[in-house]
């Protein structure tokens, strides 16, 4: 008789987006004539750049004719786009990777997941609270998490570092060594963004504990800040410490379109064994690469006009971000983030519970954001807006929050 991962069933009632949705729609059919504005999922909204297009194009064609036709991908990904990255994301800020230490996927979240499978059972996690909540929902589905405690919402076998206002949203080390630290940087939800000497003691922490970082930085292309690595490999030490995810979802546009990358450096070893060696049979066996046609557009957002147009986008985001930044401080509120990532992490008014200020806005404003609680214990009583929507759109939710 066959049976099920049981660890499915230890998961809490639904995703966080998905709640959300249910009520947005409930609301929507209750509420025919109203108007609702979401500024709540972390999804992009401006089409893909031209120059993007045209390489998709071409690609398309080359697939049309038996002598440029591709099948399989390479492995690791094909070397045009791991070379772009290795030159233009990584070789440009002093930090030196060989082509295959670089794996291109079909996006972060796909490698968020996969990267579980490397380690074993009896690992420790950490994670920086809130946080991206893919990082515990794919340990815990591997069984890795410990039981689920409802009444505190949160894992038993999972170390929460917590990151507010009264420590600047900077994690402290934890007390209770752990084997894998997970931090996203830029920050989702909180937008926040470490300095390089905050993440140089993350770095000299995991070398001395023989632990490993695995660094999301699907915002990088956000940050405005000097002082801020755009990758973690700009810190001392980080190649023996550290894998490195990447998406081009957020910079280029690619939610839609799928493609993302994970460096591991040969220098992570763990007892003589490389981790490069072991995603890259995962990699081989398992392949959740992306199509030739996608990893020529990837290649393309590292061309001149792809850099000028991409670059553009983001500009566009950031702008929101300063306009619902500067209305919500206007309006009286404590606003976070919105300087290094597309994202403005407030405090509820009147310290009110997270899903109360998501229901106040929804039906007072018509405008949807997300309960900061869902990204993690430390985020209640906090609530998260997206810069991705239309100017016009946040434009028009901010005069809406200003009348509640
Ligand atoms: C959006 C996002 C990603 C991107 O994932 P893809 O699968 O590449 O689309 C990764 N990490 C974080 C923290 C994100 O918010």
């Amino acid at each position: 008789m066959f049976k099920i991962n049981d660890n499915y069933l230890k998961l809490p009632g639904s995703y966080l987006f998905s709640t959300i949705a249910k009520k947005v729609t409930a609301y929507k059919e209750s509420n025919p004539n109203n108007k609702v504005i979401s500024l709540g999922i972390g999804d992009v909204t401006q089409p893909l750049a031209p120059a993007i297009i045209e390489a998709m194009h071409k690609a398309v064609d080359e697939m049309a004719d038996a002598s440029t036709f591709r099948g399989y991908a390479p492995d690791l990904g094909y070397e045009f786009l791991r070379r772009a990255i290795a030159d233009n994301d990584y070789k440009s800020r002093g930090v030196e990777l060989a082509l295959d230490e670089i794996f291109i996927s079909d996006g972060a979240k796909s490698d968020s997941g996969n990267i579980v499978d490397i380690f074993a059972q009896n690992n420790k996690i950490a994670v920086t609270d809130p946080v991206y909540p893919v990082y515990v929902d794919s340990n815990a589905m591997a069984g890795k998490t410990g039981d689920y405690l409802k009444d505190r919402e949160c894992w038993s076998n999972v170390v929460y570092m917590p990151c507010t206002a009264e420590n600047n949203f900077v994690p402290e080390l934890p007390s209770d060594t752990p084997d894998i630290i997970y931090i996203c940087c830029p920050n989702n939800p909180t937008g926040t963004a470490l300095k390089k000497s905050d993440l140089q003691k993350w770095v000299d922490y995991a070398n001395e504990k023989k632990a490993v970082i695995i660094y999301d930085a699907a915002y990088e292309a956000y940050i405005s800040e000097e002082d801020v690595p755009h990758s973690i490999y700009e810190c001392e030490g980080a190649k023996t410490c550290a894998i490195e995810m990447r998406s081009f979802s957020k910079n280029a546009g690619f939610t839609g379109t799928r493609l993302g990358f994970t460096v591991i450096p040969k220098e992570l070893t763990c007892d003589g064994t490389s981790l490069n060696g072991l995603w890259a049979r995962r990699h081989g066996t398992k392949f959740n690469g992306a199509p030739y046609i996608i990893q020529r557009a990837g290649e393309a957002v590292y061309s001149k006009e792809g850099r000028e147009q991409t670059g553009k986008q983001i500009a566009y985001y950031m702008n929101n971000a300063k306009e619902i930044r500067n209305a919500l401080e206007g309006m009286g509120y404590t606003v976070f983030g919105g300087v290094n990532a597309p994202y403005i992490w407030l405090k509820t008014p009147d310290g009110m519970k997270s899903w109360d200020f998501f229901d106040v806005l929804l039906e007072k404003a018509n405008v949807v954001g997300t309960p900061g609680s869902g990204f993690g214990p430390s985020g209640e009583g906090y609530f998260r807006l997206t810069a991705f929507g239309s100017a016009e759109s946040t434009k028009e939710a901010l005069e809406r929050i200003k009348k509640l």
